[in-house]
């Protein structure tokens, strides 16, 4: 149905589409982002673009990623529904969203308080069942709901992961995924544990802004970056 003249319906349609096009083919991911108005998430000024397959700005220099890569990332997490979730960026809250529809239990992490609140309500449109915010820095975790059966870092981590994520991992098949690499391109890597035995494997290339923490870069390696 058009909204201020705009029919988000079909420009969705067309948008899964090319999701599909992209190798997403879990029919629960896919009926998560149907159920995601991705418009909700965007500024204002970009509303008209949220339907186009790209990252847009949020504020804070900060962007909501692509919606492919979104629904792709969601997919390689292979999600059953019974997992307990912890997701590192927050941002608008777009990825919050369809990961809460697809898992038991789920903590968000961000480090910009502002970005919290603005996602905390958009999220609150939507009537899904409840999402821990936390404001912080995620490159830390967030040990009180630890082990996690999926982590997912929604922003550039340099090459080393952080450890705090590993050790907050369940030792019976978790998995994290995240962009590993330098400040501009990084390889979109998933790492399972088991017991105390470690396995990576690499999704190709990605680009996110950067995880900026502890055990990421520095505030002051990333002050003359400007996303894309
Ligand atoms: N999934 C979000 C992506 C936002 S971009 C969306 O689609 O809207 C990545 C987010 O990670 C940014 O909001 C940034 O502020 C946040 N971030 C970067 N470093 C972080 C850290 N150490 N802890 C928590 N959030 C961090």
């Amino acid at each position: 149905m058009p909204v201020d003249g705009v029919d988000y319906a079909a420009q969705l349609e067309s948008l899964l589409e090319q999701i599909r096009a992209k190798g997403v083919r879990d029919v629960r991911v896919l009926e998560a982002v149907r159920c995601t108005p991705r418009h909700l998430f965007v500024p204002e000024s970009h509303r008209h673009y949220a339907y186009i397959d790209h990252a847009l700005p949020i504020g804070e220099g900060q962007t909501i990623s692509q919606p492919s890569l979104v629904a792709q990332m969601t997919q390689m997490l292979e999600l059953t529904g019974g997992e307990n979730v912890l997701e590192i960026g927050t941002g608008s809250g777009y990825q919050t969203a369809i990961l809460r529809r697809l898992c038991a239990r789920l903590t968000t992490v961000e480090r910009f308080p502002r970005l919290t609140l603005q996602a905390f309500r958009n999220l609150q449109l939507l009537n899904l069942p409840p999402i821990t915010f936390v404001i912080g820095d995620g490159t830390c975790g967030f040990a009180p709901y630890a082990p996690y059966d999926r982590i997912l870092v929604t922003a550039g981590a340099p090459p080393k992961i952080p450890q705090p994520l590993i050790d907050q991992l369940s030792p019976d098949g978790g998995k994290l995924l995240l962009p590993l690499g330098s400040r501009q391109y990084q390889l979109l890597t998933r790492i399972t544990k088991h017991g105390t035995r470690l396995r990576a494997k690499t999704f190709g290339e990605c680009m996110f802004v950067p995880l900026v923490g502890k055990y990421g870069w520095q505030p002051d390696e990333v002050e003359t970056w400007q996303p894309h």
